[in-house]
């Protein structure tokens, strides 16, 4: 048996005006999906436990079969393994990102006006050189996503992300560990002013945020008994493999944003699956349009993902033998609210040898279903 996970990341939806009341899944043209749902089972399934953050962190890992309120720590230890880095059990992670904070202080800008890597990296190495030591280090990621990683005693703080403080005060962490949070963040306002003014760059200061200790996540195979592999652009999701041991394929041209090699990735599973028999897919396209509040890059994402990935990946599927898919999102994206909500998604479980009740994948049509926990369709997925 062949099991295949598909993310099409923050694809569920609400009734869109501009597509006459139907939501992105219901108007795409999406007839392989379609076929799969006829004869699979259609329900929904809650991604994110309640009081938690509608976060593509969250939302992934229970789709893996993990409930993240036993299991999620923070997003910052998940991009740290992403990132390579080897968290102790006394260490905590942080989200540094490097920011735009007026004189006034008030939040102008949570990517520091998306600075490129080139310019993020020597400030970071000032940073990490004038505040490093005494168990805190900083480790530069991608454009203005860096990791700071401290004493576990610096772990009890509250901490905004920048990102919600877009245009207003920039509010300083609270909790116990705050003081010296706020220390390292004011002492790190001469040291990236002076880099960022050699450079030419907006930085004016970090942003510590969303810390975790390391999640005691047990490997996806001793857990479900399947060995596999996982493709993605997104840093969050490359993390979760590597804290579950799903080895993560790298794909020439998985851009994260539309443009992404959708036929790479379909192409990557099929290959991975002479291999492994468990195989994660995930496109980011449909939450950037998402976020973008962009209709028509919405529907399309949906259609590229039936046209590019479902139909050619089910040929071969069946070609191979018999096989499950599970399709789902990670959490919703309403395009009128340009941001992620907690609210359940449809899911699809297919198996290739039984003939299922068969529905419609759509909001509407699964509307009435009572949500299921999202980390419990894993154990039913993989079952034998
Ligand atoms: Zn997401």
């Amino acid at each position: 048996m062949k099991y295949v996970v598909l993310v099409p990341d923050g694809a569920s939806d609400e009734p869109v005006q501009e597509l006459g009341g139907r939501t992105p899944l219901e108007a795409a043209a999406m007839p392989n999906l379609a076929k799969m749902a006829a004869r699979g089972e259609v329900g929904r399934a809650a991604t994110i436990p309640s009081g938690m953050a509608p976060g593509s962190d969250v939302g992934n890992m229970a789709i893996l079969g993990y409930d993240p309120a036993e299991f999620h720590t923070g997003r910052a230890p998940i991009e740290a393994a992403a990132m390579g880095i080897e968290l102790g059990d006394d260490e905590v992670a942080y989200r540094c990102n490097l920011v735009t904070v007026s004189p006034e202080g008030t939040m102008v800008d949570f990517s520091a006006g998306h600075i490129p890597s080139d310019l993020s990296h020597p400030i970071i190495e000032a940073v990490g050189a004038a505040l490093g030591g005494e168990g805190i280090r900083f480790h530069p990621g991608v454009m203005y996503r860096h990791v700071m990683v401290a004493p576990r005693a610096l772990a009890e703080a509250d901490c905004a992300p920048p990102h919600d403080l877009t245009g207003q005060p920039a509010a300083p962490p609270t909790g116990p560990a705050a003081p010296k949070l706020i220390e390292l963040m004011e002492s790190s306002k001469p040291v990236v002013a002076a880099k960022a003014a050699e450079l030419g760059a907006d930085a004016t200061q970090i942003w510590l945020w969303g810390q975790g200790t390391r999640p005691a996540m047990p490997k996806f195979s001793d857990r479900f008994g399947l060995a596999g592999r996982l493709v993605t652009a997104v840093d969050l999701i490359r993390g979760l493999g590597v804290l579950t041991g799903l080895e993560v394929v790298e794909v020439e041209g998985a851009t994260g944003y539309y443009d992404t090699n959708y036929e790479g990735k379909r192409d990557a599973c099929i290959a991975s699956l002479s291999d492994r028999d468990f195989f994660l897919l995930h496109v980011e396209a449909s939450d950037e349009a998402g976020h973008n509040g962009d209709v028509d890059a919405k529907v399309e994402a949906l259609e590229h993902w039936d046209r590019r990935i479902i139909g050619p990946l089910v040929e071969a599927l069946d070609a191979m033998g018999p096989h499950r898919i599970l399709l789902m999102p990670d959490h919703a994206t309403p395009l009128h609210l340009r941001t992620h909500t907690p609210d359940a998604v449809p899911y699809l479980l297919f198996d290739s040898d039984v003939e299922g009740p068969g529905g419609e994948y759509s909001e509407r049509a699964t509307a009435s279903a009572t949500p299921v926990p999202a980390h419990e369709l894993m154990p039913r997925f993989t079952r034998a």
